[in-house]
C-alpha cells in the first residue's frame, strides 16, 4: 500500500456519507412540495381516561406519504422539517388540520398536536393558533398542544410569555415525554402544566426494570398532589394498562387500545369498544 491507511479509512466512509447527505438533501426538496402536493395527512391514536374507560380525545400524528419512498415516518423527516425551518408551515397544517377534524368529532372529545421547538420559538404561533380554532369554529379548550422539554431548556421570559399567551386563550398545555429531559421537575415548576404525558420508554421498561414502576408511580402522584392529568404512553399490554390504572396515572394511550389510525376511521373506533368511546377495561 503506497497510501497512508488514514487515507484509505477517508475513502473508505466519505461515499456513505455523500449518500447520507444526498438522501437528505432530496428529502429536503420533496418535503418543500409536500403541502402543495397535499402529501401530509393525519392520523390519530385515541387517549382513554381510567376513570370511565372512554375516549377522551386523540393526538394527532403526522404522516407523509411520499409518492416514491411510500409512508415516511415522522422521525425520519421532522428532523430534516426542523433543520431547514419547514417545520413552522408544516406545523402550522398540523394545527388547522386537526381542528377542523376535531370539529367534526362529539365535543366532549380533545384534539392533541405536537409542537416542535422550533415552531414553538418561531414568531407568531399564537396568532396561527387563534386562527387555526377561530376557522374551525372549535372551543380553544378542546385544543391541547404538546410541547417537550426541550422548549424549556433555554427557560427565558419569551419562551414563558408565549405559554402564558397560549394559556389565555384557553388551548391546554401538556408536557410530551416527561422525564426523558435534563431537569423534568423543575419545569413543571416553571409553567402549570395541564397535562403531563409519562415517556413510553418508562412503560415499556416494566418487565425488565422495577425501578420504572416507581418512577411512573412518582409522576403519577405528583400530578395528583398538583391536579396536573397524566397520561401513560406506549400502553400495549393488559398487565401494562393495569399497572397504570394501579399507579393512579389518570389516561392511557397505547397500542393496546388502538394504533393510529386514519382519519376516516375515528368514528368506527368512537362507535366500537360497545358505544362512544366506551371501551374495553
Ligand atoms: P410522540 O408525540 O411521543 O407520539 C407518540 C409516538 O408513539 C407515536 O409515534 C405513536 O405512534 C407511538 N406509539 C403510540 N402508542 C404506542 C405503543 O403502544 N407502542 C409503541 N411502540 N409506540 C407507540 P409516531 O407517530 O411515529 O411519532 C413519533 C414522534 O414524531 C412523536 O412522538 C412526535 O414527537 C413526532 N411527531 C408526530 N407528529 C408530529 C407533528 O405533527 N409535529 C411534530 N412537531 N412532531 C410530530
Ligand atoms: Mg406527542
Ligand atoms: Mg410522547
Ligand atoms: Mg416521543
Amino acid at each position: 500500500r503506497a497510501k497512508g491507511e488514514g487515507r484509505g479509512r477517508f475513502h473508505f466512509f466519505e461515499p456513505e456519507m455523500d449518500v447520507k447527505a444526498q438522501n437528505r438533501r432530496l428529502l429536503e426538496l420533496d418535503l418543500r412540495k409536500a403541502i402543495g402536493a397535499r402529501e401530509f395527512e393525519l392520523f390519530y391514536q385515541p387517549i382513554v381516561n381510567l376513570a370511565d374507560n372512554r375516549i377522551s380525545g386523540f393526538e394527532a400524528l403526522l404522516r407523509w406519504n411520499h409518492p416514491t419512498r411510500g409512508r415516511v415516518p415522522p422521525g425520519e423527516f421532522i428532523p430534516v422539517a426542523e433543520e431547514t425551518g419547514l417545520i413552522t408551515t408544516i406545523g402550522e397544517w398540523v394545527i388547522r388540520q386537526a381542528c377542523i377534524d376535531a370539529k367534526t368529532w362529539p365535543s366532549d372529545l380533545r384534539v392533541a398536536v405536537n409542537v416542535s421547538p422550533v415552531q414553538f420559538r418561531a414568531k407568531g404561533l399564537a396568532l396561527i393558533v387563534t386562527s387555526a380554532v377561530a376557522n374551525a369554529g372549535l372551543i380553544p379548550d378542546r385544543l391541547e398542544l404538546e410541547i417537550t422539554e426541550t422548549v424549556l431548556m433555554h427557560d427565558n421570559e419569551e419562551t414563558l410569555a408565549t405559554l402564558r399567551q397560549l394559556q389565555v386563550l384557553g388551548v391546554r398545555i401538556s408536557m410530551d415525554d416527561f422525564g426523558t429531559g435534563y431537569s423534568s421537575l423543575s419545569y413543571l415548576r416553571s409553567f402549570p402544566f395541564d397535562k403531563i404525558k409519562i415517556d413510553q420508554s418508562f412503560v415499556r421498561d416494566l418487565i425488565n426494570n422495577p425501578d420504572s414502576i416507581g418512577i411512573i408511580r412518582a409522576i403519577a402522584g405528583l400530578g395528583q398532589s398538583m391536579g396536573v392529568t397524566t397520561t401513560a404512553e406506549g400502553v400495549e399490554t393488559q398487565e401494562q394498562l393495569d399497572q397504570m390504572r394501579n399507579e393512579g396515572c389518570t389516561e392511557v394511550q397505547g397500542f393496546f387500545y388502538s394504533r393510529p389510525v386514519p382519519v376516516s376511521e375515528v368514528a368506527s373506533l368512537l362507535s366500537g369498544f360497545g358505544g362512544r368511546g366506551h371501551v374495553a377495561a
